[in-house]
């Protein structure tokens, strides 16, 4: 499914499969996770995509071609591929443990060709090797909403009271893990949204609620994965003094000018970027000890199309997958 251009739809493209160069591998794609930045580059919202692009970033599959010079990734393998397609290696960021941060990075679905295909191809060090059991769908979200929602987490600081803000794919695992955690967890969502906050509280928050309320208690932290400028200041009131307020996204509208004074007593803006190897190798050590269990709703891949509109109008509760 081809993006020709942003703002048009997808449209379903017959290719010969890709093959492999050298260092990298080729993948069946077996399902691919639907991710929220996926909106932002068919929507027009971020930059310089490559074009014609196939978008997708939460593959899940198995290798079925390995280029020259590829040693640690064998055919038939089971494996992920995320957002990360390739860094540099050279950069002050890629030599000091932010290779998130890289000056020349490629990224899969944006600026390489992604998931939403039969195959894909992907630089075979930034690919996740995943267990040989488990369901591919229920692995898709992990790739990224599991992910960034893990980084936010990391970022969001030690805090027990940990507020979510828009309870989709990846509030949905975060909290998950947060529980596991041992922390307390408050939810929040559009106003009216009685299903993601039940939704919510059947993975263990402690209260749900709607964004513009505010909690029964002064938060540790926050972390807002809705795209919404506004949540930054509302946020900011939530969080006990010293507090912290992490943006996800990679795309938000813009945020209000609010008064000093909520920022003041060393309260904290920070945003999170993509996502580090390491991070990868952290998070998918937890995934079974925590027990995560994602909630998905599966689409096939040429209806591509369909699961972005509900996403976009979210009408989904947890993460969409598309199924070649
Ligand atoms: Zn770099
Ligand atoms: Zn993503």
């Amino acid at each position: 499914m081809v993006l020709e251009r942003p703002g048009a739809p997808l449209t379903p493209v017959e290719q010969p499969d890709p093959r492999p160069a050298i260092g990298e591998v080729r993948v069946r794609v077996a399902a691919c996770g639907v991710c929220r930045t996926d909106l932002h580059v068919v929507d027009g919202e971020l930059p310089n995509p490559k074009l014609p692009i196939v978008p997708g970033h939460e593959i899940v599959g198995r290798i079925d071609m390995v280029g020259g010079g590829v040693n640690a990734l064998n055919v038939g393998q089971r494996v992920g591929v995320p957002w990360l397609g390739r860094t540099c290696g050279q950069c002050r960021y890629c030599r000091n443990g932010w290779e998130n941060l890289c000056d020349r990075p490629l990224f899969t679905g944006y600026t390489r060709d992604g998931g939403y295909a039969t195959h894909a191809v992907a630089d075979a060090r930034y690919v996740f090797a995943l267990p040989e059991d488990g369901d591919d769908v229920a692995t898709a979200p992990l790739l990224c909403a599991g992910l960034i929602g893990w980084r936010s987490l990391q970022i969001a600081g030690d805090g027990e009271k940990v507020g979510l803000y828009g309870f989709g794919a990846a509030a949905h695992i975060t909290a998950q893990v947060a529980r596991w955690q041992g922390r307390d967890v408050f939810a929040f969502t559009r106003q009216g949204d009685d299903a993601a906050q039940a939704f919510a509280k059947k993975l263990g928050a402690c209260w749900a609620g709607s964004s513009e309320d505010a909690p029964p208690e002064p938060l540790d932290c926050a972390i807002i994965y809705a795209p919404v400028g506004a949540l930054v200041p509302t946020a900011l009131r939530a969080v006990r003094k010293g507090g912290r307020v992490v943006c996800a996204g990679i795309h938000m509208s813009d945020i209000p000018s609010f008064p000093y004074d909520i920022l003041w007593q060393e309260r904290e803006i920070k945003s999170v970027a993509n996502l580090t190897r390491q991070d990868g190798e952290e998070f998918f050590k937890i995934v079974p000890k925590a027990r995560i269990a994602t909630q998905t709703v599966s689409y096939p891949l040429v209806r591509a199309n369909e699961a972005l509109a509900d996403l976009r109008s979210g009408r989904l509760q947890g993460a969409a997958v598309l199924v070649p």
